[in-house]
């Protein structure tokens, strides 16, 4: 096309232009994200002060219509004081509990990049959105580490897993505290009593895995054998719990070096995590750079939950899920890599671990009548997610057989990486590799809110049929694995 056509074809396209939907179209949570753009780049320039939770910041993100739009909104819950779009002032407003409705000065046509600068400030602490805040304080500082939703606290986006970008996030802060965000940390200067920490994510991820803490820290880094930088950071007031977070997170490349066995190769340019002297008791698993409560480390080192969290960098950051009712795509297997784990401590096999959670819950137990294939936005990450969500892959596994099982743990980060996925397509997928129809499986397992009546019994060598569960003795993991189930309470 000719210059002269391309000039003619935007007022042509804008002519249907209407505003983007508020909502990106998730069925559990209806206005999060938004219609007609999609994000391929977040600039984040950060100022924060940790005396007094004082944040200001100026979002600059790239973006590409999807549709004709006189406007669009974003998700935000700090005070917006001017918004640009392509180098023009925009209109604003809010609405509802985190929209910002943006009206562009000319309606962007279908396919037009956009460069959005939003300027605002707040004290994210003080900000609650339907009833909470994702912003925890801390004595030195604050953290920004939830899911689903943490991204309003800090920075404007669309705010669901189905919009994926990079980030540059630029953070400074005064002189003896640190900024931790997610990626590389590509520079680091201090002038006149302040100090900026560049940090880059250089591959697509969920606004949700995005994280920021500013504290005073402790930073360690180091290289895998394979050449990837591994940064840690502890909190310098983690008081007892400091060297069993400490003998814990520094095994993150030794963990990483041995999913990959299981899972393909490591999706991130770096790796690591943190733990900030936060008092509550989750973990999650923000990109490349985990966040860790130190409760977690309470009762001794606790590799198991670093197991978990860095499974899901393949099981549910590079392939994020599609729609939030997709969650036993991240949770069960991240569960299930603490059992595949347990299996190589001699802890307990997979099986024996399945056989427990089986025998564990009665048929009346409420336990089961938590779907893990649609759970509810009430229940996305009640233990039955969790639980019952590994149980139903170990099931899998011995159905389809260790071949194509562990083909299949390989296959699916492969052929959705940096991407998203849907527990059909998963579905799709596990039936091309081991050719068999896994149709009531699935419907059994993940989506009828009762317990099965076979137990996830291996079938016996030369028995034409699973032998019945016998009474179970507690393997000896199971404490542990159990304890991480506090890993999203809000
Ligand atoms: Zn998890």
């Amino acid at each position: 096309m000719s210059a002269a056509g391309l000039l003619l074809a935007i007022p042509a396209s804008a002519a249907d232009a209407g505003p983007g939907a508020p909502g990106i179209g998730d069925p559990y949570y209806p206005t999060y994200g938004n219609g007609g753009y999609d994000v391929s780049h977040y600039d984040l320039r950060l100022k924060y002060q940790p005396a007094t939770d004082e944040l200001e910041g100026t979002a600059t993100l790239l973006a590409t219509a999807t549709q004709g739009l006189t406007r669009f909104n974003l998700d935000f819950a700090l005070d917006v004081s001017e918004v640009r779009v392509n180098g023009r002032v925009a209109k604003f407003a809010t609405s509802g509990e985190q929209e910002l409705e943006i009206t562009p000065a000319t309606p962007l046509a279908k396919g037009q990049q956009a460069t959005v600068v939003v300027r605002y400030s707040g004290v994210p602490g003080k900000v609650k959105r339907y009833g909470f805040t994702s912003w925890q304080r801390t004595p030195d500082g604050g953290v920004a580490a939830n899911e689903p939703e943490s991204a309003w606290w800090w920075f404007p986006s669309n705010d669901h897993p189905l919009d994926k970008a990079t980030y540059d996030v630029s953070v400074l802060v005064p002189d003896g505290s640190a900024a931790i965000s997610n990626g590389v940390l590509v520079s680091q200067s201090s002038k006149l009593g302040w100090t900026r920490y560049n940090w880059r994510q250089n591959k697509p991820q969920a606004t949700y895995l995005a994280t920021l803490a500013v504290g005073k820290f402790d930073i360690t880094r180091n290289t895998t054998a394979n050449g990837l930088p591994v940064i840690n950071a502890y909190s310098k007031d983690l008081g007892d719990n400091d060297g069993a977070a400490r003998a814990s997170i520094e095994r993150t490349g030794e963990i990483i070096d041995w999913e990959s066995g299981y899972f393909g190769p490591y999706p991130f340019s770096a790796a690591g995590g943190y733990a900030p002297n936060v008092p509550t008791h989750y973990a999650v698993e923000t990109q490349g750079r985990v966040f860790y409560s130190p409760a977690q480390f309470a009762g001794g080192a606790n590799p198991s939950v670093i197991v978990h969290e860095l499974a899901h960098q393949w099981w549910g950051d590079s392939v994020s899920l599609s729609r939030w009712s997709d969650i036993w795509l991240n949770e069960g297997f991240a569960s299930y890599a603490q059992w595949l784990w347990s299996e190589h401590e001699g802890e307990g096999t997979a099986q024996e671990l399945a056989d427990w959670v089986y025998s564990q819950h009665p048929a009346d137990d409420p336990f089961w009548t938590v779907k893990p294939g649609d759970p509810g936005a009430a229940n996305q990450f009640d233990g039955a997610v969790y639980d019952r969500g590994a149980v139903a892959i170990q099931v899998l596994r011995n159905k389809i057989g260790d071949k194509a099982f562990f083909a299949l743990l390989k296959a699916w980060p492969a052929q959705h990486q940096y991407g998203n996925g849907s527990i059909a397509e998963f579905q799709k997928l596990a039936e091309k590799i081991s050719g068999k129809k896994l149709g009531p499986l699935f419907e059994t397992w993940l989506f009828t809110a009762a317990k099965p009546a076979a137990p996830p019994a291996a079938p016996k060598a030369g028995a034409l049929r699973a032998a019945p569960a016998a009474p179970q003795a507690e393997p000896k993991s199971w404490k542990q694995i159990a304890a991480t189930h506090t890993i999203h309470d809000r």
